[in-house]
């Protein structure tokens, strides 16, 4: 399969270099020119498979011949090695809870992903790939450790000194082997400006290959495909037979997109909800028909933080800038920080259900636009035990914390310290 970028859907390249650019040069996102659509003899017995069967039928479409068959089979096993659960939480609602893998959120399942993906597209490169990432925290924990150990990829991680919490600084710096992680005495901001220096640096560039692990990157957004068909194989064989519906916390929105790619290849969906936190760019869009990006606003979910997502470019080229139908298919809901710790305490207290802050806004979410005779899957992206501060005081006890996070937190953290500038950066990685 070819892909072509949002801004000039006449030029087509190969699944490599759009796995390799990430971002086309005219800097619009790639979109694979066909989606695909699954037979039903897939769907008829989609409660039989298994998550990496699942996986392997979904996007075999898009990643072979260019990975052979056998190769890709063997990439999804690998990426697909931890359990994604729909588990009841009321009478009609279930969470599809994404944080089994290494660094208990849903971004494991992508950065995985594209891990293996470059690696393969890398093997018979002579000089090995070096991805650099700026962090906030959850982007660094889960490319690392989805790059972890994966032949032929070095990752740099660049996280600003003392804004980064704990839990997640040692789900980097405590890796070692192919992972580097760099203290940067400055902001998120400085980290990033330091990345975009370097992959604009031609001096490094001639001596180094950088990629960046972006999440606009198709590698890491079309596996997110999966576990949509993998949650409806799992209510089917539960024997619901209402339609079901998705609710998503979105804040680049590259999770609904690849819900949204998962029902354009035949996935029997109802509707899809949009849920986010006051940075309510979308949900308004949803409503009035108008895009109005506006500086991001901190809150408690802050992985949803975003004033401007970069997928919605990719929602308006699936359905042609069309608000109808794009409305037709979304509906969106924003809360406050508030309304989110009221609502982890609410579905604590009747449910015995704990909630992340980003779930929570999925949840509520569902609860206000599910109809009667309709089923809803929200997707739980992180673990609870990822934000203790904001869900302990909420309800008021300790969050168990997952045995893999507690092994994180034992780790000895190691990382390089630099100023905030290029030529620092400069001199790190070329020695
Ligand atoms: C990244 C993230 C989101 C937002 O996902 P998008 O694909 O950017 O919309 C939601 N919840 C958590 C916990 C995240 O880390």
């Amino acid at each position: 399969m070819q892909f072509y970028s949002t801004n000039s859907p006449d030029v087509k390249v190969s699944l490599k270099e759009a796995v390799l650019r990430g971002l086309a040069s005219d800097k619009g996102l790639f979109m694979p020119e066909v989606i695909p659509h699954l037979d039903a003899s897939f769907f008829g017995d989609i409660q039989n498979k298994s998550l990496p069967e699942i996986g392997f039928e979904v996007l075999k479409p898009f990643f072979c011949p260019d990975i052979p068959e056998e190769t890709f089979k063997a990439i999804v096993e690998d990426a697909l090695n931890f359990p994604i659960p729909t588990v009841p939480v009321s009478k009609n609602i279930y969470s599809l809870e994404l944080f089994h893998g290494p660094t208990l959120a849903f971004k494991d399942v992508g950065a995985r992903f594209m891990a293996r993906i470059l690696s393969y597209f890398v093997q018979d490169q002579e000089k090995e790939i070096n991805i650099l990432v700026a962090t906030s925290g959850d982007t660094g924990s889960a490319v690392a450790n989805g790059f972890f150990e994966v032949p032929g990829i070095n990752v740099f991680v660049l996280y600003p000194k003392g804004l980064v919490s704990q839990v997640q600084e040692k789900q980097f710096t405590t890796l070692g082997k192919n992972i580097t992680s760099i203290e940067v005495d400055g902001t998120f901001d400085d980290c990033q400006r330091m990345v975009k220096e370097a992959f604009l640096d031609q001096e490094l560039n001639d001596q180094l290959v950088l990629t960046s692990a972006n999440s606009i990157n198709l590698a890491r957004l079309l596996p997110q495909s999966v576990y949509y068909h993998h949650a409806y194989a799992q209510l089917k064989k539960a024997g619901i037979k209402e339609d079901v519906v998705f609710c998503v916390p979105s804040g680049n929105f590259g999770n609904l997109t690849a819900g949204l790619v998962a029902r354009e290849m035949g996935l029997p969906v109802k509707k899809f909800i949009a849920a986010t936190n006051i940075n309510d760019i979308v949900p308004k869009y949803l409503v009035t028909g108008e895009y109005v990006p506006a500086p991001s606003k901190s809150t408690i979910a802050n992985a949803m933080d975003v004033g401007d997502p970069s997928n919605f470019v990719r929602i308006m080229d699936l359905y042609d800038a069309d608000h109808s139908l794009v409305s037709a298919r979304v509906e969106g809901l924003s809360y406050t920080d508030d309304e989110i710790r009221v609502g982890i305490k609410r579905v604590d207290d009747s449910c015995r259900y704990v909630m992340d802050p980003h779930g929570a806004t999925a949840f509520m979410a569902l609860e206000n636009k599910l109809k009667s005779g309709e089923m809803g899957v929200f997707l739980e992206t992180a673990h609870p035990a990822k934000f203790p501060e904001v869900v302990e005081t909420v309800i008021g006890r300790a969050v168990v914390v997952p045995e893999r996070l507690q092994a994180f937190m034992k780790g000895v953290p190691q990382s390089s310290r630099l100023s905030a500038n290029l030529k620092e950066l400069k001199a790190f990685l070329l020695k």
